[in-house]
């Protein structure tokens, strides 16, 4: 037992407390999402989500499980609460979750450790064997963001998020002092490249679903889909043309590679290109924050603004299930970053890009949008919580 009054302590692009009710709360919020849809028809029974704690592999398993009915296995690395600590608010999500599986009826199990590991791999294949409805997966989501990879030749390869064309000065957004400031980012070299694709890359969802294969337990007709951005021209340099989108290419690669193995079991494999939104990744890069700010303004305005949760049961509901065809770009991947993408919602960030300053940010940025979803994130600024009241930060997963 360890009870605590838990605020936030934010440190740059990341906050170090997180508060269990409080993620619990974002959780309901994202279920109640999904509840007001219809059912999904067709829709998946027994699901492997990879990188289940946060973003949009939390979402893709809130919509599987409460659209859907699914049996879920959520594979994370979290980290439970300890003495005066808080734990992760991956792990509190988890916990919420849990919790609201069990009222519901529902299967979840979650195993937390190193998802890039064998070691993993083998115990996430022993209990979709021993514990998931048929001993079989028939949807696999691949959500991992890390910043590093022990891969299996016993290296750990670092991740970095740099131009690799000539250096990009662009403007940024200090998120903690709230100013609009440039940045310079080095050109990667080569080896920082190769070793972002490893970390950020196809390999380690070829190997995965590999030993899924290998061990008898991909469904008939079972789908497997890994997320991927492109976003606007204003950040390619540092995204789609920077070292992390060189490893975006190698996961289009492996999912074409993945897609023959999986018409074997008449299934298919597939790269989603989603929306910027604010979660713990995609804080982390430059540039992007003050772009999500600004696009949160437009796309609220045009009264299409979307968040993690909205996204995942788009794809699921017009796209995956409910009798859809899934709706291929000409490189073969889904696109639910149509509405970001729109002529009309680019040429509005193109145009205001130029005239955003710290003086002028608060007339072209929603501030208080990105500020509410990153604390958010980690369980702060949720309706109906006391966050004056001590609450236990150490909670057990348990597994219903
Ligand atoms: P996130 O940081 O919210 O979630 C990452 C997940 O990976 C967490 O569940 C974390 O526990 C897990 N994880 C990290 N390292 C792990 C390890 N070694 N073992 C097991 N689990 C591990 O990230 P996110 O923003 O939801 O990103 C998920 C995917 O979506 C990424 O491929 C990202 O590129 C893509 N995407 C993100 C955005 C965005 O705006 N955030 C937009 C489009 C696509």
């Amino acid at each position: 037992m360890s009870l605590q009054v838990l605020k936030p302590r934010v440190r740059g692009f990341i906050c170090i407390t997180s508060h269990p009710e409080g993620c619990a709360a974002h959780v309901r919020e994202q279920i109640a999402h999904v509840k007001s849809r219809p059912a999904l028809k067709g829709g998946p029974k027994s699901v492997l989500v990879i990188g289940a704690s946060t973003g949009y592999g939390l979402s893709s398993r809130i919509a599987a499980a409460f659209g859907s009915g699914a049996a879920t296995l959520g594979i994370f690395f979290e980290r439970n609460g300890e003495g005066d600590k808080a734990g992760s608010p991956g792990w509190y999500n988890t916990t919420g979750f849990h919790a609201e599986a069990k009222k519901a009826g529902l299967t979840a199990i979650s195993l937390n450790g190193d998802a890039f590991s064998a070691e993993l791999k083998a115990q996430v294949i022993e209990a979709i064997k021993s514990k998931m409805p048929g001993g079989k997966v028939d949807l696999i989501i691949y959500s991992l963001a890390s910043p590093r990879r022990t891969a299996p030749d016993g290296v750990t390869y670092k991740s970095t998020l740099k131009p690799t064309g000539a250096p990009f000065h662009a403007k940024n957004l200090d998120t903690d002092r709230k100013v609009v400031n440039d940045v310079t980012l080095d050109t990667a070299n080569a080896e920082e490249i190769a070793h972002t694709v490893k970390v950020m890359g196809g390999e380690d969802w070829e190997l995965w679903m590999n030993a899924l294969d290998g061990a008898g337990v991909i469904k008939e007709g079972c789908q497997t889909v890994a997320y991927s951005y492109i976003g606007p021209q204003v950040t390619w340099p540092i995204y789609k043309d920077g070292t992390i989108g060189k490893a975006k290419e190698d996961l289009e690669r492996a999912s074409r590679k993945i897609d023959d193995l999986m018409k074997l079991h008449r299934g298919r494999a597939f790269v989603s290109v989603n929306k910027a939104v604010v979660t713990q990744a995609s804080s982390a890069i430059p540039v992007v924050p003050l772009y999500v700010s600004l696009l949160f303004k437009i796309m609220k305005a045009k009264g299409n603004h979307e968040g993690c949760i909205e996204q995942i049961q788009r794809l699921f509901e017009k796209q995956m299930y409910n009798d859809n065809a899934l709706d291929f770009d000409d490189n073969g991947r889904v696109r639910i970053d149509d509405l970001e993408m729109l002529p009309e919602i680019q040429k509005a960030v193109f145009d205001i890009w130029p005239l955003v300053t710290t003086e002028t940010f608060d007339q072209y940025g929603d501030f208080a949008g990105y500020q509410s979803d990153f604390l958010k994130n980690f369980g702060f600024g949720l309706a109906g919580v006391d966050y004056d009241a001590p609450t236990e930060v150490e909670r057990p997963i348990e597994n219903v």
